[in-house]
């Protein structure tokens, strides 16, 4: 990545982290969030006939999506039913619990609504069950909206299988939604339970005392605990000598998913002379021990992600409670 300064420390290699422990620390659940309808009624996307009678069903509730935004009222998402729904792109969510479907409609008006909320507003308005299904339903209205055209010939695509797919009706070629993997790493020290510090950085945009976990994108070829190791070589110059899978996490921002690891530093490179930020990406990086790190969020000095991240619950994680951050993180 741009802005590495060669020579803080080797690239890792495969040996590096093929000697893989299982973490101390791990996220209390495989997701940081309640999640997406459980039953997403994958069986009948491609049967016509079956989501036409889906959508019918009178139990079956609609939200609208567009833009990366939602329909939010007093009490959370804004559910109609297949009667009151407009027009617009149907995507099938899936079975609720206790009878009839889920979808959401994608229109390109969405946002021109009043009760419309981005994203980022909406979760901090809403409970797991409705986040989780809104992060579904946005992941796959950011990819029709960013993948309008066949990537073979330019045709303008259809949308098929009640939203997961597209067809080219020029050359025939079907496309998928793109879920893109990036990781989100807490460092540690090494040091032993309860008295280990974790390092936290900022990044070049954020203003002074706001700090989070490290993260980047997977690349190609790589392994997600080679990406890990070298995300974390080239945002502070460390080697680790553990990665260990914690949690993951949709974030449709456009199109990632987080997957959540904490990874400890080698030796020899535990100390604060250790750490050598790349400038560009992040541009201070500092170890906490729990203790300071409560004293500097009681004080404001320090600001950490909200409690919807899989950065905070790493943090958090680590720390093992949960954390009262004064300052919101907008
Ligand atoms: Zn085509």
């Amino acid at each position: 990545m741009p802005g590495r300064t060669p020579g803080l420390c080797s690239p890792p290699t495969l040996a590096d982290v093929a000697a893989l422990e299982p973490s101390r620390y791990v996220l209390g659940a495989s997701r940081a969030y309640g999640g997406s309808l459980g039953d997403r009624a994958a069986e009948i996307r491609s049967d016509e006939t079956a989501v036409d009678r889906a959508w019918a069903d009178q139990r079956s509730r609609v939200l609208v999506v567009g833009q990366g935004r939602a329909l939010l009222d007093d009490s959370g998402l804004v559910l109609l039913t297949s009667e009151q729904a407009p027009d617009g792109q149907r995507i099938l969510l899936g079975r609720q619990p206790g009878g009839g479907f889920v979808f959401a409609v994608r229109r390109d008006d969405a946002g021109a609504d009043e009760r419309a909320h981005s994203l980022r507003s909406a979760a901090t308005l809403l409970g797991a069950d409705q986040l989780g299904v809104l992060m579904h339903a946005v992941a796959l209205a950011n990819w029709h909206e960013t993948h309008p055209r066949c990537a073979r010939c330019g045709t303008a695509t259809v949308s098929i299988n009640a939203g997961y797919a597209r067809r080219c009706p020029s050359d025939g070629s079907e496309h998928y939604p793109r879920t893109d993997p990036a990781v989100i790493v807490l460092v540690l020290d090494g040091g032993p339970p309860g008295e280990d510090r974790a390092l936290l950085g900022r990044q070049a945009s954020w203003p002074p005392g706001r700090f989070s976990t490290l993260a980047g994108f997977v690349e190609p070829g790589e392994t997600v605990e080679e990406a890990v190791a070298r995300e974390v070589a080239e945002e502070v110059g460390l080697p680790v000598s553990t990665v260990g899978y914690a949690g993951s996490q949709p974030w449709p921002f456009p199109a990632s998913l987080m997957l959540a690891y904490y990874a400890v530093a080698a030796p020899g490179h535990r100390d604060d002379a250790a750490v050598a930020v790349d400038g560009e990406e992040i541009v201070e990086a500092r170890w906490f021990d729990r203790a300071g790190l409560a004293d500097a969020l009681a004080s404001g000095s320090l600001v950490v992600p909200p409690g919807i991240s899989v950065a905070r619950r790493l943090i958090e994680g680590w720390y093992g409670a949960a954390l009262h951050s004064g300052t919101v993180w907008r």
